[in-house]
């Protein structure tokens, strides 16, 4: 029993629903909470849905392993894996071509980790062959048609920057504002999908949401010797030819670049760095000696990702810090020093956002994740046992304050 993780009371049937945020994050979250019965609105700052980091030409569905099988990591991303092979599939159209993906040790320590993590899985999910995992049900993401057929039916308003918002506790009702203060919305419920903006508001500037660039590179066709129809990944990863649709033209995809404390408003500017450091790493998943010329390099994107300290997503309810603190101070002293009190939340305000390098990938699960916390309601298919504490905890918002207070420090 951790009371300082316990889940805050369903939100009743039909409540109106607020979403900031219109990315991959945004939509599923309004689709999965609408189907079940809510009256949901996105807020989009930019004026087309998926433009920050979910407006790659493509994503691709690259599953995270290691040696440790029932670690909340594993667990919440082999379970995001399948979950998003059999979301995004279901589709249709453009939104998902079948490709199978593989990831190259880099040395040989490497292979032999390679060898016991693929003996831990059965042969539909992964094979070792000599240096590599084979996933042979991999495959890649256009994120921007996946955009298009999940905002088909949902109501969403862009342009719409919102600045802060507050709690009329007497109507209970959100109240959101934009930057010269007017009222843009009211609803019962708020959920922050803005990524690495989400720590921007009064009620969340505690979450340790760090901004992490990365740019992706385009290749012509047959100027860098790829030749392969599997994605390859060795740290990187290049794509088999596709269609990109922001180019118009067929190419391969390397990436990606992982670049650190650069101002936000240079988030989308090229890098000839990052596609250097892309290029290097295509030379090592082809085993090549000698340099690819960057004549190769057809264009290039760059993008904000929203990266947490312990790389896992930050998902529920948003907790109140001061409350927090008061609570839970003792901490230090055991578990089971005191009595300790019910977590304190701020009324029906919950997140969703620090999705990082695999953010794609495990959209479709963290949504539903939220989608349980808020409801109450279990996904069609889904047994109670995949939201169960050992992940509910590893991913609960709350979970930053309770280390500290756990090692005696103030959250002040
Ligand atoms: C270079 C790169 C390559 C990647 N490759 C892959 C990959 O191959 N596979 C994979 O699975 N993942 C990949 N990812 C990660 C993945 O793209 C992200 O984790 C995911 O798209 C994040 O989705 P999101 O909805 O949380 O954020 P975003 O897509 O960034 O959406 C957040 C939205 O919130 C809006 N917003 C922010 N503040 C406000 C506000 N105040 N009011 C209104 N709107 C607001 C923004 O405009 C934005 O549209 C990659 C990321 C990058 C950067």
């Amino acid at each position: 029993m951790k009371p300082w993780f316990d889940l805050p009371s369903p939100l009743p049937f039909a409540s109106s629903i607020s979403i900031i945020g219109g990315g991959i994050m945004g939509l599923l979250m309004a689709l999965k909470l609408q189907n079940q019965g809510f009256q949901v609105t996105i807020f989009e700052k930019n004026s087309a849905l998926m433009g920050e980091g979910s407006g790659n030409p493509a994503a691709i569905l690259d599953p995270y392993i290691s040696l440790q099988q029932t670690s909340p990591e594993q667990i919440y991303f082999t379970t995001a894996y399948q979950k998003a092979l059999h979301f995004y599939r279901s589709l249709g159209g453009e939104c998902f071509t079948a490709k199978a993906l593989k990831k190259f040790a880099k040395s040989k320590a490497e292979i032999i980790r390679y060898q016991k993590i693929a003996g831990n899985y059965s042969s539909d999910f992964a094979i070792f062959q000599n240096d590599h995992i084979l996933f042979k049900q991999s495959g890649i993401l256009q994120p921007k048609d996946v955009g298009r057929k999940l905002s088909k039916d949902l109501t969403i308003k862009t342009n719409m920057d919102v600045r802060c918002f507050s709690y009329d506790a007497k109507k209970s009702i959100w109240q959101l504002y934009d930057s010269k203060e007017n009222s843009i919305h009211s609803s019962n419920a708020l959920i922050l999908a803005n990524s690495f903006q989400a720590h921007k508001f009064l009620q969340t500037k505690f979450l340790p949401v760090k901004p992490v660039k990365g740019q992706i590179s385009f290749i012509y066709p047959d100027r860098a010797g790829i030749n392969n129809s599997a994605i390859l990944c060795k740290g990187g990863y290049v794509t088999p030819l596709i269609d990109n649709a922001e180019i118009n033209q067929k190419c391969h995809i390397i990436g990606a670049s992982f670049e650190r404390d650069i101002p936000l408003n240079q988030r989308h500017h090229i890098s000839k760095a990052a596609d250097i450091e892309n290029l290097k790493k295509l030379e090592d998943i082809l085993n090549l000696d000698s340099n690819i010329s960057p004549d190769a390099l057809l264009g290039s994107r760059a993008s904000m990702r929203a990266m947490s300290p312990d790389h896992l997503p930050i998902i529920g309810a948003v907790p109140d810090k001061e409350a927090y603190q008061h609570y839970y101070q003792k901490l230090y002293h055991g578990p089971d020093h005191a009595i300790f009190k019910s977590a304190p939340y701020h009324k029906s305000l919950y997140i969703c956002a620090g999705l990082g390098a695999r953010g794609m990938l495990s959209a479709p699960f963290a949504a539903d994740i939220l989608t349980w916390i808020i409801g109450r309601n279990l996904p069609k298919g889904d047994s109670d046992t995949l939201y169960n504490d050992k992940i509910l905890h590893a991913l609960h918002p709350a979970r930053f304050h309770i280390r500290r207070l756990i090692r005696g420090a103030s959250l002040k």
